[in-house]
């Protein structure tokens, strides 16, 4: 019998997946994803930023997760031979409202022992002279990476140490006993020990499949990706953000 089955081989169903297998190395583990290879929805077409954790309310999870994150990934990139970049993050105030919730939001960065510098209106037209703004934060600890690659070394370690991928089987139902979990899948029915659901925006779906109701419904809305044509590759140098808008929530850029 399987002991631990874990749905999805994004970057959560991989990073799970990896945690098991070195916290339980006897343990049976087997990752079903329904497509053709690992990260194929979200963490193959991410942005591939390795956030700092500006935004975080200080003392939450998300800020101490964010600052840990934020090593575990570059030793990973680095142990691993994965490009990184350490290119450093700006956010940019247009106008006096901006700036004064910019100022906030370098107090909360402070108090999330972040490092983050205030720039004045010429350092930033000296550390980027095709944008214009008033005042800026620059977080240097910010950087890029290849989340798809480094999903795809995820995966590669993960069956390397034993575990088993099964690409292209769906998960289509699953109920649990007392004793162990049934699921059902487009090729087979397994009972498992325990089960992880990492199947990312389709976590609702699956809590469906279960015959559960989740609490909350994903709304999918679509996303625009524009390439700047003819144009130098050193437009700017660093990542250039906006202050997020309280009362815009797809201004919180990810
Ligand atoms: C546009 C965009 C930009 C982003 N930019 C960044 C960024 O710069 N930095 C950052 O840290 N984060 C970023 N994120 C967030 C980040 O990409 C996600 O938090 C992360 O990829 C989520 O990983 P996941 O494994 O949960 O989901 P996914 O990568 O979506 O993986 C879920 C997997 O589950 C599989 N699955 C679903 N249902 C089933 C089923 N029934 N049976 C079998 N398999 C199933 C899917 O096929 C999929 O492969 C961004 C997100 C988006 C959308």
């Amino acid at each position: 019998m399987i002991d631990i089955l874990i749905i999805g081989g994004g970057i959560v169903g991989m990073a799970t997946a990896l945690e098991l297998q070195s916290r339980e190395p006897k343990a049976k583990i087997l990752v079903l994803e329904k497509e053709a290879g690992p990260a194929t929805h979200q963490s193959g077409h991410n942005s591939g930023v390795i956030h700092a954790g500006v935004y975080y309310t200080p003392g939450s999870l998300k800020a101490k997760f964010c600052r840990e994150g934020v090593q575990a990934t570059q030793s990973f990139c680095a142990e691993h031979a994965i490009p990184m970049e350490n290119c450093g993050k700006l956010i940019i105030a247009t106008n006096e409202a901006e700036v004064t919730r910019m100022q906030a939001l370098g107090d909360r960065a402070r108090q999330n022992d972040i490092v983050i510098e205030d720039v004045d209106q010429v350092g930033l037209r000296q550390m980027e002279p095709n944008i214009n703004g008033l005042a800026a934060l620059y977080s240097p600890t910010t950087g890029i990476t290849n989340y798809q690659q480094v999903t795809r070394v995820m995966s590669e370690l993960f069956v390397a140490r034993g575990g088993a991928i099964h690409y292209g089987e769906q998960v289509i139902s699953g109920c649990e006993t007392a004793s162990h979990v049934s699921v059902k899948t487009n090729a087979s029915m397994f009972d498992v020990g325990r089960v992880f659901s990492c199947a990312g925006l389709h976590s609702d779906k699956l809590i469906r499949a279960f015959s559960q109701t989740p609490g909350y419904q994903v709304v999918p809305f679509r996303g625009e990706y524009f390439r700047i044509l003819n144009q130098s590759e050193n437009l700017v140098k660093h990542l250039i953000y906006p202050v997020p808008d309280p009362k815009d929530p797809s201004s919180v850029c990810i």
